[in-house]
C-alpha cells in the first residue's frame, strides 16, 4: 500500500475502480502495455465475489463456483493457470410426485428406466442432438421458455433441461432469458472447480498485476467520477481526490451510474438501469462425511435447487475428513424472496438426498441473498448485443467492464472478455497521451 498524498499526486493513465477478477485482470493488460495504473479496491483485500474464506480450515466460495474452460483462455493469457478437476455428469433430478411428495432420481434411471415415456425419450435425445448445432447469434431475442415449449412439449423432459440451463446461468427465469445466450452457455458447458477456491486465481491475478507495475489500494471506496479524457478526477470516500486519463468502473451498473458526475443522459443510463441482476441463497458447508457419499450432485427439475460436493472433485482442504459442500436456491430475478423459507427448503432438499446430513455439520453458513451476476441476457433488449459498454457513450474517457457488460459471454466469462476488451479499447484511444509521471514533477 502506498501513503494517499504520494497517489493524489501522480496523474495516472488509468484509475480501475474494483480490483474482482475483472479489475485485477484489465489492470494486467494494461500495466503490460506500459500504462500507469491505480487498482481501487473498497474491501480490505481484492477478490470480490470470488474471494474465498477460510471456514473450519477449508477454502469456501461465496456460493457454488464452477470456473467455465471458456474463461480460462484470457487467464492464460495474463498469467494465470487454474487447477482443479471437472464434475462428472452423475447427476439426480429432483422432481414432484404426483400422489405428493418427492423423487430423486440418478440420471441413467432418468434416461433408461421407466420414468419417461420412450417419446419423450425421444424428444430429449433429438433436442441435445440438434442444441449441439444451434445457430446461436439468431436466438437472441427469444426467450428460452418459448423457445423450449416449440422443442419439448413434454413439461417433465423441459424442467429437465431447464435445471441444466439454471446450472450453467443461474437464471431461474426462462420467461426473461435469451435462448441464444442459453444455449450458448449449454454449447460450452465444460466448468472445473478449482483447488483452494477462487482466491487462488485472485491471488495469482495479484501477483501479476503487482509484476506489471499496478498499484493497488485495498480500502478506497470511490465516490464520485468526474470529467472526460484527458481530465479525468476520481473522488474517494475520504476526500482524496486523483487525476487520470482514463476510468475503468467494474461496479455494477445502477453502483456505476451512481458516481457519475454529472450523470449520463437519460437514453444512455436507461441501458444500465434496465438490467436485472441475479441472485441465489447458498447455504456452505464444511462435513466430515456424507451419508450418501456417491451422490455428489443433484439438481431440482421441479424446484430451482443445486446441491454439489465441490470436495468430491476438487481439492478445498488439507484435512481430508474435511468436505466442503453446496446447497443452492436460484431466486427468480427481480422477485421478493423470504431467506427463512429458503433455507428450510434447502434443509428440506438435503434430507431427500442426504438423510441425516444435520449430524456430520462441522460448519454452515446460509447466506440468503447473494448477488451472482448484475444482470439476466435478456431476449427482450436483443440477448448479449443489448449489454452496454465496454465504451460508456457519452462520456468520453469512462469505460466499464464485468458479468453485465459487452456482447460475449456470462458470468465470469463476461467479466474477464469486458476486462480485455475494455483494456484494448483503452489501448487503441488515438488521443492518448501517455503520463507515466507525476504532476508535481
Ligand atoms: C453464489 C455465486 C456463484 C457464482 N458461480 C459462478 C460460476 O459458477 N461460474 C462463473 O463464471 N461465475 C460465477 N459467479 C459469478 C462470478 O463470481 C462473478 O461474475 C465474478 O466474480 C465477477 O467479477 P467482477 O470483477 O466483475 O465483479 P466483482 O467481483 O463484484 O468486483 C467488483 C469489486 O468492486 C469493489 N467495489 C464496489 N464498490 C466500490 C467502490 N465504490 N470503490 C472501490 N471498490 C468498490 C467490490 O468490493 C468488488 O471487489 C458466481 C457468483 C456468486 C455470488
Amino acid at each position: 500500500m502506498q501513503k494517499m498524498s504520494n497517489i493524489s499526486e501522480m496523474k495516472w493513465d488509468v484509475v480501475i475502480i474494483g480490483a474482482g477478477i475483472a479489475g485485477l485482470t484489465a489492470s494486467v493488460y494494461l500495466a503490460r502495455a506500459g500504462r500507469k495504473v491505480l487498482l481501487l479496491e473498497r474491501a480490505e483485500e481484492p477478490g470480490g465475489r470470488a474471494a474465498s474464506k477460510n471456514i473450519a480450515d477449508a477454502w469456501i466460495n461465496l456460493g457454488p463456483h464452477a470456473l467455465y474452460k471458456s474463461a480460462c483462455g484470457i487467464l492464460q493469457e495474463v498469467g494465470v493457470t487454474p487447477t482443479g478437476a471437472t464434475p462428472k455428469p452423475n447427476s439426480l433430478l429432483v422432481y414432484k410426485k404426483t400422489k405428493g411428495g418427492d423423487v430423486a432420481l440418478p440420471l441413467f434411471q432418468f434416461l433408461l428406466g421407466s420414468f419417461l415415456k420412450w417419446s419423450e425419450k425421444t424428444q430429449l435425445i433429438r433436442f441435445y442432438a440438434q442444441m449441439q448445432k444451434e445457430d446461436t447469434s439468431i436466438l437472441q431475442n427469444i426467450n428460452l421458455q418459448k423457445y423450449l415449449e416449440t422443442r419439448l412439449p413434454s413439461p417433465r423432459v423441459r424442467n429437465a433441461v431447464l435445471a441444466l440451463v439454471r446450472t450453467s446461468t443461474y437464471c431461474s427465469a426462462p420467461d426473461l432469458l435469451s435462448a441464444g445466450a442459453a444455449i450458448a452457455q449449454l454449447q460450452n458447458g465444460q466448468v472445473l472447480y478449482v483447488d483452494g477456491g477462487w482466491r487462488t486465481l485472485v491471488d495469482a491475478l495479484k501477483e501479476q498485476a503487482l509484476a506489471a507495475g499496478v498499484t493497488i489500494q485495498c480500502g478506497c471506496s470511490a465516490r464520485t467520477i468526474a470529467g472526460s479524457e484527458p481530465e479525468m478526477i476520481v473522488s474517494l470516500k475520504d476526500g482524496t481526490i486523483l487525476k487520470t486519463h482514463y476510468v475503468l468502473s467494474t461496479l455494477g451498473p445502477k453502483e456505476s451510474l451512481a458516481l457519475l458526475d454529472p450523470a449520463l443522459q437519460p437514453e444512455e443510463a436507461a441501458m444500465f438501469e434496465r438490467l436485472v441482476p441475479i441472485r441465489a441463497a447458498c447455504l456452505d458447508l464444511v462435513m466430515a462425511e456424507m451419508p450418501k457419499p456417491k451422490t455428489t450432485f443433484a439438481m431440482g427439475a421441479d424446484y430451482p435447487w443445486y446441491f454439489s460436493n465441490h470436495s468430491a472433485i476438487a481439492k478445498f482442504s488439507d484435512n481430508p475428513k474435511q468436505m466442503v459442500v453446496h446447497v443452492m436456491k436460484y431466486l427468480r430475478p427481480g422477485a421478493d424472496s423470504n431467506a427463512k423459507q429458503d433455507e428450510q427448503e434447502l434443509e428440506q432438499f438435503l434430507d431427500l438426498i442426504q438423510p441425516g446430513w444435520r449430524l456430520h455439520v462441522i460448519q454452515r453458513r446460509f447466506l440468503p441473498h447473494l448477488l451472482v451476476s448484475h444482470a439476466v441476457v435478456a431476449a427482450a433488449s436483443g440477448g448479449y448485443s443489448g449489454r452496454p459498454g465496454p465504451v460508456v457513450k457519452g462520456r468520453k474517457g469512462l469505460f466499464v467492464a464485468g458479468d453485465w457488460v459487452g456482447a460475449e459471454g456470462m458470468l465470469l466469462g463476461a467479466s474477464l472478455a469486458s476486462a480485455k476488451s475494455a483494456a484494448q479499447c483503452i489501448l487503441k484511444d488515438k488521443d492518448h497521451n501517455k503520463v507515466g509521471d507525476s504532476l508535481g514533477a
